[in-house]
């Protein structure tokens, strides 16, 4: 069975059908969604250069990407471990070497989460099987290919694979943050993810270093702000709305009351940061100016998407952006576990 299995946020597969569809379409290669609202999935079943053009770091619905291999229904709850050792075998035909992780996951769903524990408990159980038949590294290879078993339901799986450099680093595609005792605001999560999911190791370490400067558009009360003072950034935090006091006490944050759409900085800034809730379009115009007027090197701003078709609008408001910058721009946009419906993007210069 060749395609893509996907994870996403539940409620939003039609939006990622719709991405995979068009993506797929763009690159030449045929291929049909298969899902239902509510899934927290998406299998998109067709050619089988799918994970080759359309990789896990482009998408943005997608919070996991999986070259799908097989779909096993009907599992026998006494052993479901010999259909799924079966079922490689026959794929892995003269394939070697063994897989270097395994990954038993879920949905992210309401059907999904209920499945975490047999989750849990068959990988205990499956790793030694797989060993005994060569199918998986004695000791663990993070940087081999890894092999996922997604349960479905309690008879009903998915056998995937991904190369690590090449899927989201994380079980289900969600990184577990902890909301910090000191963040004034849970949209403090969505930055730190973003900061996690959008930029790499190298990029953090380079792009974000004490004594730069931000400006953050809706900044209140502060979560934002507070994650780039954190960073030792200093930030300009723009909202009518009031700042926690904790914030302004870093010692790293102005806040001034003015309109995020009509403010500009007095000197170029490093970062924008925009977390302001307005129609997608035209926020990302005004951030498509701040780029080509050299206000920013690069900024993360979120699109809020409340409407049906969101990903119609977010073409759209990505098209607007890119035609208002008009600058060579590296642009990387992502549905993030902590988005609900909207999206984060950043982007950066790269003239
Ligand atoms: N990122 C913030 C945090 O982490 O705490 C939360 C931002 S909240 C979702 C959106 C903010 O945008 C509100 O505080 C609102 O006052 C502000 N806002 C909306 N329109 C604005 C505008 N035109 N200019 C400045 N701020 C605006």
């Amino acid at each position: 069975m060749d395609g893509l299995l996907c994870y996403c946020r539940a409620g939003f597969e039609p939006d990622l059908a719709a991405e995979l569809g068009d993506r797929a379409a763009d690159a030449g290669l045929h291929g049909h969604a298969r899902t239902a609202r509510g899934d927290g999935y998406v299998l998109f079943v067709g050619d089988p250069a799918l994970a080759t053009h359309l990789p896990w770091r482009s998408m943005v619905f997608a919070r996991q990407s999986l070259r799908l291999l097989a779909e096993l229904r009907g599992l026998d709850p006494r052993d479901r471990i010999a259909p799924i050792v079966s079922a490689l075998e026959a794929l892995r035909v003269d394939r070697t070497p063994a897989y270097g992780t395994l990954w038993v996951e879920h949905p992210d769903s309401d059907a999904g989460k209920p499945l975490s524990g047999l989750a849990r408990s068959f990988g205990n159980a499956l790793r030694p099987a797989l060993r005994k038949r060569g199918l998986l590294a004695g000791v663990e290879q993070p940087n081999a290919t890894r092999l996922h078993v997604c349960f479905v339901a309690g008879d009903h799986a998915l056998l995937a694979e991904s190369d690590p450099g090449a899927s989201a680093p994380w079980p289900l595609g969600v990184p577990r943050l902890k909301l910090h005792h000191d963040a004034p605001s849970r949209s403090a999560l969505k930055l730190e993810e973003a900061l996690l999911s959008l930029l790499d190791d190298a990029q953090r370490r380079d792009w974000l270093r004490p004594g730069m400067t931000a400006a953050d558009l809706g900044a209140a009360p502060g979560g934002w702000t507070w994650v780039l003072a954190r960073h030792g950034l200093q930030v300009t935090a723009i909202d009518n709305g009031p700042l926690r006091q904790h914030v302004l006490d870093t010692g790293r944050v102005e806040h001034l009351r003015a309109d995020g759409f009509r403010w500009q900085p007095p000197r170029p800034l490093d970062w924008m940061v925009c977390d302001m809730v307005e129609q997608p379009a035209r926020v990302a115009r005004r951030m498509g100016d701040w780029l080509r007027e050299g206000w920013c090197r690069q900024t993360i701003f979120n699109l809020k998407l409340p409407m049906k078709k969101r990903w119609l609008e977010t073409r759209r408001s990505l098209d607007a952006f890119a035609d208002s910058a008009a600058v060579p721009l590296a642009v990387r946009a992502r549905q993030l576990y902590h988005d609900r419906e909207e999206i984060t993007v950043h982007a950066r210069r790269t003239d």
